[in-house]
């Protein structure tokens, strides 16, 4: 199967080409002739897969190839509204957007909070074809009268499991209330569960369904490690296996945004550069650290899940869970980053006495059993000298081996040359403000 197969038009072939693409990936061979044919789509893809790609292609072919109509006042209609649950995934996918569509003659204009509305409102003011957006922002300006959806011919929701974990689900349905009747709504989501099941319902019509299998987690390349280790000691040993081995790149996860700032301070206490990544960060620091995390002059980068979830970094030597994740799937969106497209990776948790029966969870969804790992000693005055570390949870009933998910193929590395995007951001100025439903969502965290 190659692109040219798909019914894509020769523009959009040439970019993906250039981006190095040599053939679609299992999500983008079923969902592009699906979305071209005009159906509504329930998609289920990880971040990873190439899901991006797998919508954008086809609404960019749709878009270019129909005509435009005019609205009543001359001006030409935004016409496909992607939306998102994170800014980060909202930039990177309208540079997605951008970069697919450099060849076409359409305008992408992404919008979220904590940067000022002003130049939002400036843009929106221009031609706009496709517009991507998280949901608290693009109300405000839905507020404030200065965009238009009644135009929209394509919805995207992308990772709407993710926008209903973050309690986005009111302004969805605000949003949706907006949009014409006549339109094609395409949901991609990572995990189903009954949520999706009644959003589908009550927003799609006869739609094909797709789910591409998860990433195998279990791949040989990934090597998976457990310390076991008292909360108290954990950036001492977190510090010493970074220096040990002079690591670089390493994407380290903690539960809560306070738990994240304070380690990002022991590190620094330590002689170790980090960053954090989370909600009450102003966009213009995520900003920042996610770019110098991605081209190599931050050595850690310390991240929420929600912060994290898809954020396009990976095929990380190293991700770290200082804090094991409450909810067991996030484990696997976690060391899904690492070991990708060949590279050898490690995914090392560091897991206290109060952690194991999250540890517990993770072997069951997994159906694997993650053995601990022996620390040397480590720390300038540690006491620990070859420490035993004695198996506590032998009581558990003991997990199959074998691995729970089959296996989706890795993606080729991403070509190297990357065209700086010229996407329309609206402003880069950062108030620090979060939008209102940001707010919302990032008390719970
Ligand atoms: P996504 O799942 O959309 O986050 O995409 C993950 C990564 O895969 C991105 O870096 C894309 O550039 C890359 N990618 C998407 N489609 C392909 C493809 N057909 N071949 C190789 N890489 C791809």
């Amino acid at each position: 199967m190659s692109f040219s197969n798909l019914g894509l038009s020769n523009e959009i072939i040439r970019a993906v080409t250039e981006r190095g693409y040599t053939k679609p990936t299992p999500i983008q061979t079923q969902a592009i002739p699906a979305i071209l044919s005009g159906g509504d789509l329930l998609a289920g893809a990880q971040t990873g897969t190439g899901k991006t790609a797998s919508f954008t292609l086809p609404l960019l072919h749709r878009l270019s190839s129909d005509s435009v109509k005019s609205t009543s006042n001359g001006c030409s209609p935004i016409r496909a509204l992607i939306l998102t649950p994170t800014r980060e995934l909202a930039a990177q996918v309208a540079e997605s957007v951008h970069e697919y569509g450099k060849y076409l003659k359409l305008n992408t204009m992404v919008m979220y909070g904590g940067v000022s509305i002003n130049p939002q409102k400036r843009l929106l003011k221009g031609r706009v074809d496709i517009l991507v957006a998280t949901p608290g922002r693009l109300l405000d300006h839905v507020q404030q009268g200065t965009v238009n959806l009644s135009n929209i011919e394509v919805l995207v929701l992308d990772e709407a499991d993710r926008m209903l974990d973050m309690g986005f689900i009111r302004d969805i349905r605000r949003i949706l209330s907006l949009l014409p009747k006549q339109r094609q709504n395409l949901l991609f989501f990572a995990t189903f569960s009954d949520k999706i099941k009644a959003l589908a319902a009550g927003l799609l019509n006869r739609p094909k369904m797709i789910e591409v299998a998860r990433r195998n987690v279990t791949a040989d390349t990934v090597a998976q490690k457990v310390y076991k280790i008292d909360r108290d000691r954990k950036r001492q040993l977190l510090a010493h296996l970074i220096r040990q081995d002079n690591w670089y790149q390493v994407l380290v996860f903690t539960r809560t945004k306070y738990g994240a700032d304070r380690l990002v301070k022991q590190l620094a206490e330590e002689r170790i550069q980090a960053l954090a990544i989370h909600g009450n960060k102003s966009q213009s620091a995520r900003t920042h650290a996610l770019a110098k995390f991605k081209n190599g002059t931050l050595q850690v980068l310390v991240a929420t899940d929600i912060a994290a979830r898809g954020l396009d970094i990976s095929e990380l030597p190293h991700v770290v869970n200082f804090d094991l994740p409450n909810v067991p799937e996030d484990y696997v969106h976690r060391i899904g980053r690492t070991g990708r497209a060949g590279a050898s990776g490690e995914a090392i948790s560091l897991v206290c006495a109060d952690e194991y029966d999250l540890l517990a969870d993770i072997e069951k969804l997994i159906e694997q059993r993650l053995p601990f790992e022996v620390v040397a000693s480590f720390g300038a005055n540690s006491h620990t000298k070859s420490e035993p570390i004695l198996d506590e949870r032998k009581h558990r009933p003991q997990a199959s081996k074998r691995p729970a998910h089959s296996t989706a193929k890795p993606l080729p590395q991403k070509s190297a040359k990357q065209s700086a995007p010229r996407t329309l951001t609206g402003g880069k100025k950062s108030d620090a403000r979060p939008d209102a439903s940001r707010r919302r969502a990032n008390r719970s965290r």
